[in-house]
Order: structure tokens, then C-alpha cells, then sequence
């Protein structure tokens, strides 16, 4: 007698493809592959799967026979191109009412293109973002589904079981129509590139600033981890500052080269709050900091003839140390602020009808951006569902202004001894600049009137203006 049809169908047997596979069999799930390179599929099958009911189909035709009807196949390979090329390989085996889920980085507007291709041969199309890296895929990811909500009742079983859980409750929850998913899954991203800027900026003070050792700075990262600063990456900062290169015997991070390469999804998310007109400086500069730090060979011709001040910490080191906590602690909630001040402005400009506090519930667990922080976020918008911005929250807005002081400090400090830390700079003019009632901008409305025509608006009357700024 054949055996019953798989539950689920994986295309895409990478670094998250074998990993969410391997998950979902361990939670009793039988699972269909298929990877595009048959090698790969026949290694995963031989060295990995063991005893568990994963089979391997060798072409998209045998995979797509091995699946329950209704099919529901999630796609976990590079974003892109190759998406498509999946798309339009599988397409000829798949019915009307079958479920196609894309869980890669895929940008938000590709994914509303795909909904409407297969969506127009009666298919069903999700768009799934995944966090957690290799670990979170194969113990317990951070899901973020959107599109088809019937889609996602059909496969929600399988989603709770293999997501991360906190205090018992799955990190998985369906966010939207549409590309939603995708969405919030790219601005999870661009808050992860600011919240490692704003880290690596404390290392460099750490570092450059007072001179201590890697050893010694992790211990300093082991302790904030222990404390409100709690969060999978400052966690894993202290992890890499202990590690030593192996048979050398220094520490790996002095000999891995300080130039950072990124996939596109901070820079997406820049993009697109530029469009939306929501400022994210933090997410911005995190992403100019990478850019910027590509450019070594220049770096160190410039680093031969452009001086800056000498590099003399003068002050009190224990209470520096305190200080910068608190202004890494202030810069991440400022970071979380914009990138959840983004996501509202998205949700009603794109239709997601996004609920932030799943959004920050879904990110507590799996995810790179968790931390002991989404507990206050969380219960901010548990409280009121339409806040505007993370700082206007009565708690966490005092938890920013008592840290003020020392995120001037630290920012004041890096400076003076000339260390570049525009993450931490960044985050303090955004508090200063959204507190402010009224901010230059009047200004730079008149100079815009001047050159341009461009005409103004009156504090004190309504309509548009415009002055003849010159004789000629
Ligand atoms: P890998 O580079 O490990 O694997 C890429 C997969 O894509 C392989 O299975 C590869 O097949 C397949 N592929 C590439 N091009 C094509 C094509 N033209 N047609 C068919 N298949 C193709 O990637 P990851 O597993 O790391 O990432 C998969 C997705 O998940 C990406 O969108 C990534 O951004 C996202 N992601 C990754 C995370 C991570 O930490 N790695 C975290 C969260 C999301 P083949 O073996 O034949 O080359």
C-alpha cells in the first residue's frame, strides 16, 4: 500500500531549507524536498535525515506527486530571480486551491507581483518571512505570515508547532494581506542593522576609546546581557569577543576584516521609509556605516593623512561603562521606535491592517532582533493600539529620558576623541528632533521659496505663499 501524501512540501534544501525541514519532522510532519541541485538532496537525504519522514523528490514533478491535495509547499531559496524560476518550473504540477508559501528575504513589491501570477491560476500565495538564522529554522524560528489568511489557517498547525515559543505562546501569528509578511520581515531587518551599528559603536569605544582587551569587553557585554539589555545579539557580541582563532591564540574578532556586507534588506528598509516619508536615521546610518566601511583601500590612504584628535580617554572609566549601557539601551529604544513608526505609516499606505503588538509579540522569540525590551513594547501597544511613536509610551519614554543625559555624554565622548558613532548620534537627534515643537524646517521652506518657487505655509494663516525674495 503507497504511503499517505506528505503534510508539507520544501523546495530549497540551503542553510534555512534543510534546517525548517528537519523541524518540521521532528514535530511529526511528513515532508516532501526538492532541491535544484539533486546532489544536494541526495547528501541531506544520506547524511542528515535519519529516521524521520522526509522524502526527496528529484525533479518538481515527482515532488509535487509526493504532496497531500491540497498542496502546501514553502519555497526557501536566494530572493530574487531564482523565485520566480521556482515559481515557473513548479506552476505546470500544482491545482487550483494549492498553497504556495516564498519564506525568503523576498522585497515586498516582488511578492505582490507573485500573488497576482499565481493567484490568477487559482493558487494560493503567501509571502513568509523566517528569523533566526540556521539555529532559529531548526529549533524555532520567528514566523511573519502574510497573504492569503486562507492559506495560513491551512498550514497554522504545522507553523505553531515548529515556532519559537515564549511564556508557551508560538512566535507565529498571521499579520496581513497582501505582502505583510515580507514587510515586516524587511523592517525586522533594518531594526537588526541598527541595533548591531549602535553595538559595534560600543566596541569601538570600548575599544579605541578606553583600550581594553576583547577579553574585557566581553565580560562587559556578558554583564549587560544580564541586565535590561538582555537580547540575542548582544548575547552572541560576548560569545565572539571570547572566541580565539583557533591555534594562534588571539582573539578571532582582531583578524576578521572590518568590512561589513549586507543583502539589501536595511537598505530596502531606508528606501522605502524615504518613499513613506518616515524618518529611521538610525536604520539609515547602520547602513552607510556598512557602505562606508567597503571602502578599506581608501580608509587606510586616508587614515595616512587625515588627522583627527588624539585618541585620550581622560575620564572616569566605571562610570563611562555605566553610561554607555544606558545609551546603548536609549539608541535601541529609539531604533525600535522608528522601525515600528514605519510599520504603522506601511500598514496604512499598503492596506496590512498590522497589529503591532503581535508584531512585537511575534518578535520576543526565534528572531535576531529579540530582547528583553519587546516585554515594554509589547505592553506599550497593548495599551494603545494606535500610539504613534514608541517614545510617546509614558514607560518606555521615561526609560529614554532617564538614560538622556548619558547618551549625550557617550556621544559628546566619541566626539572628542574622534570616534565615529553616528548610530548613537543619530538616535539622540531623533528624540531631540521629534520633541521639538517647532524645528528649522521654516527655513529651509523659505529657501525652497526663494530658488524654487515652491511657496509656504503660515503659522498664522491658512493657503500657500509665496514671497518675491529679490529685485531681479
Ligand atoms: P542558501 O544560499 O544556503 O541556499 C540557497 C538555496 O536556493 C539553495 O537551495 C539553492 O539551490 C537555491 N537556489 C538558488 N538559485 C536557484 C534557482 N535559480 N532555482 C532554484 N533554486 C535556486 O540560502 P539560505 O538558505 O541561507 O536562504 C534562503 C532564503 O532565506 C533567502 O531568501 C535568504 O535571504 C532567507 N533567509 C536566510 C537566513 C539565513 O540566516 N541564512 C535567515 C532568514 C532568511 P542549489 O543548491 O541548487 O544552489
Amino acid at each position: 500500500m503507497s504511503q499517505p501524501g506528505c503534510d508539507l512540501g520544501v523546495i530549497g534544501l540551503g542553510v534555512m531549507g534543510r534546517n525548517f525541514v528537519l523541524n518540521l519532522a521532528d514535530h511529526g510532519f511528513a515532508v516532501a524536498v526538492y532541491n535544484r541541485t539533486a546532489q544536494k538532496t541526495r547528501k541531506f537525504l544520506d547524511q542528515e535525515v535519519g529516521p524521520r519522514d522526509i522524502r526527496a523528490g528529484y525533479s518538481l514533478q515527482e515532488f509535487a506527486g509526493l504532496l497531500k491535495k491540497p498542496r502546501a509547499i514553502i519555497m526557501l531559496v536566494a530572493a530574487g530571480q531564482p523565485v520566480d524560476a521556482v515559481i515557473r518550473e513548479v506552476m505546470p504540477f500544482l491545482e487550483a486551491g494549492d498553497l504556495l508559501i516564498d519564506s525568503g528575504n523576498s522585497h515586498f513589491t516582488d511578492t505582490n507581483r507573485r500573488a497576482k501570477q499565481v493567484g490568477g491560476k487559482g493558487l494560493l500565495y503567501m509571502g513568509m518571512g523566517i528569523s533566526g538564522g540556521q539555529a532559529g529554522a531548526r529549533h524555532g524560528p520567528s514566523l511573519m505570515p502574510g497573504g492569503s489568511k486562507a492559506g495560513y489557517e491551512r498550514i497554522r498547525p504545522m507553523l505553531e508547532a515548529v515556532a519559537a515559543k515564549v511564556d508557551g505562546a508560538p512566535c507565529v501569528a498571521y499579520l496581513g494581506p497582501g505582502s505583510a509578511g515580507d514587510y515586516v520581515k524587511m523592517v525586522h531587518n533594518g531594526i537588526e542593522y541598527g541595533f548591531m551599528e549602535l553595538i559595534a559603536e560600543t566596541y569601538d569605544l570600548l575599544k579605541r576609546g578606553l583600550g581594553l582587551t576583547p577579553g574585557e569587553i566581553k565580560d562587559i557585554y556578558q554583564g549587560w546581557n544580564r541586565s535590561e539589555l538582555n537580547s540575542f545579539l548582544v548575547g552572541i557580541t560576548a560569545a565572539i569577543l571570547g572566541r580565539q582563532d583557533e591555534g594562534r591564540g588571539q582573539p578571532l574578532v582582531e583578524v576578521i576584516l572590518d568590512q561589513a556586507k549586507q543583502k539589501g534588506t536595511g537598505r530596502w528598509t531606508s528606501w522605502d521609509a524615504m518613499d513613506l516619508q518616515v524618518g529611521t536615521p538610525t536604520i539609515d546610518v547602520a547602513v552607510m556605516m556598512r557602505d562606508l566601511s567597503g571602502c578599506k583601500a581608501e580608509r587606510l590612504a586616508a587614515s595616512q593623512v587625515l588627522q583627527g584628535p588624539r585618541l585620550v580617554f581622560g575620564g572616569d572609566r566605571e562610570r563611562f561603562l555605566a553610561k554607555l549601557k544606558n545609551a546603548l539601551y536609549a539608541g535601541m529604544i529609539v531604533t525600535y521606535a522608528q522601525g515600528l513608526a514605519l510599520l504603522r505609516k506601511a500598514s496604512e499606505a499598503y492596506g496590512y491592517g498590522l497589529d503591532l503588538e503581535t508584531v512585537a509579540r511575534l518578535w520576543r522569540g526565534g528572531c535576531i532582533i529579540r530582547a528583553a525590551l519587546l516585554e515594554d513594547i509589547r505592553a506599550a501597544f497593548r495599551n494603545r493600539p494606535d500610539l504613534a511613536n514608541l517614545l510617546l509610551d509614558p514607560h518606555l519614554g521615561q526609560e529614554f529620558m532617564a538614560r538622556q543625559t548619558d547618551l549625550r555624554d557617550v556621544v559628546g565622548a566619541a566626539a572628542e576623541l574622534g570616534l565615529p558613532a553616528p548610530a548613537l548620534m543619530v538616535s539622540l537627534a531623533y528624540f531631540d528632533a521629534y520633541r521639538s515643537a517647532r524645528l528649522p524646517a521654516n527655513l529651509i521652506q523659505a529657501q525652497r521659496d526663494f530658488f524654487g518657487a515652491h511657496t509656504y505655509e503660515r503659522v498664522d494663516a491658512p493657503g500657500a505663499f509665496h514671497t518675491t525674495w529679490t529685485e531681479d
